[in-house]
């Protein structure tokens, strides 16, 4: 099958084509001169890589419900945030069911790579790790070690399933904690994240000392705060849809035009589906309303590109023949395609990589 519009990949935006065997890249370039002469079927599309959902607490999804008024710390603050309450009462079971669901509905949005933190200790590190088995979604798992201070019997156990360590927040955490995970971590080669700022302003030096790989949220950081951080390289992850639930707002423009380097998450999955299609649109849409409008073009870059940067692997954000992971291929005008892919991407318009011919049907259910 050849797809014949836009390709969007780190190299840029462009007018091209695709030549796809069973989701696999066999070449690309301009329209007109691929080498099937015709003999191959032709659509028009855009062309990008799979997305990365950049923060997600799948475990959450055990207990989808509309969120309790109140502040969001009363919900999600441990350990006797609701949440962690709900979490304890939900069995192991359960819990990874959840979490299986969410990670189908993610494959099914054409999502490659999952950012999660997993609460729970070491046997929530696992029971993601089970939920996971089989899926074509890569999950980078962040856990929490439980015991505090830090017991490194546990820290070096938990870092033997997961990814890295993702913390509450540096205010909820002792220095000396912060920096015994962090030097942990990057003993390892695994990833130390917090959220940070979330919904109190938190001095820049807690949360970028000992130096962080990824921050969330960053909601009530000042101007000077979010300058430090786009000038120190570690990215932000945001979180649109969740935070208004709450009525609090990432300013993506001030963070576009600071150069910070952004990603996106859909964050508890009791409040939302893990969509990065909603949350593209969402981001996108609510910039919008509060006349701070956002590039179509970072919000994708946030989305599709930034994040395998960001995890060491840019070969797959490119839309290549050295690129064995099928891309996204999305039926829409390839007029602006950064904007219909952050305003009109939907299930229903992807092309399934696997079997290049069929329109419809993406899920590859067990
Ligand atoms: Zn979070």
């Amino acid at each position: 099958m050849i797809v014949e519009g836009a390709l969007i990949d780190l190299e840029g935006t462009r007018r091209g084509y695709v030549r796809l065997k069973e989701g696999v890249v066999l070449e690309t370039g301009s329209i007109g001169t691929d080498s099937t002469r015709g003999r191959e079927r032709r659509v028009r599309g855009i062309v990008l890589p799979r997305a990365v959902n950049t923060h997600t607490h799948l475990g959450d999804a055990a207990f989808p419900r509309e969120p309790p008024p109140g502040p969001v710390s009363r919900i999600v603050a441990p350990p006797n945030g609701i949440k962690f309450r709900i979490l304890s009462e939900r069995s192991p079971a359960e819990k990874r069911s959840a979490m299986r669901s969410s990670l189908r509905r993610m494959s099914a949005e054409g999502t490659g790579a999952v950012v999660d933190f997993r609460e729970e200790g070491l046997a929530g590190a696992r029971l993601l790790r089970s939920a996971a088995r089989g899926t074509d979604v890569e999950v980078v798992l962040l856990g929490r070690p439980l015991t505090r201070p830090v017991d490194r019997r546990e820290l070096s156990e938990l870092l033997g399933v997961a990814d890295g360590v993702g913390l509450s927040s540096a205010r909820e955490e002792e220095r000396s904690t912060r920096e015994t995970i962090a030097r942990a971590c990057r003993a390892r080669h695994k990833r130390y994240a917090l959220h940070a700022s979330e919904v109190v302003r938190e001095p820049v030096e807690d949360y970028l000392r000992p130096r962080p790989d990824l921050l969330v949220h960053m909601l009530r950081a000042t101007e000077e705060d979010l300058r430090i951080v786009a000038e120190s390289g570690v990215p932000i992850a945001v979180c649109p849809r969740s935070n208004a639930l709450f009525g609090l707002k990432p300013d993506l423009a001030r963070l576009e035009r600071l150069g910070a380097t952004v990603l996106l998450g859909t964050d508890n999955a009791m409040f939302s589906a893990p969509s990065i299609f909603r949350e593209l649109e969402f981001a996108y849409a609510s910039q919008r309303l509060r006349r701070r409008p956002v590039s179509p073009t970072m919000l994708v870059r946030a989305a599709f590109l930034a994040p395998w940067v960001w995890l060491g692997r840019p070969e797959r954000a490119r839309i290549s023949e050295e690129n064995p992971h099928p891309p996204l291929v999305l039926r829409l005008p390839d007029e602006d395609p950064e904007y219909q892919v952050v305003t009109r991407a939907a299930e229903h318009l992807m092309i399934p990589a696997a079997s290049g011919s069929r329109w419809t049907g993406p899920t590859d259910e067990e």
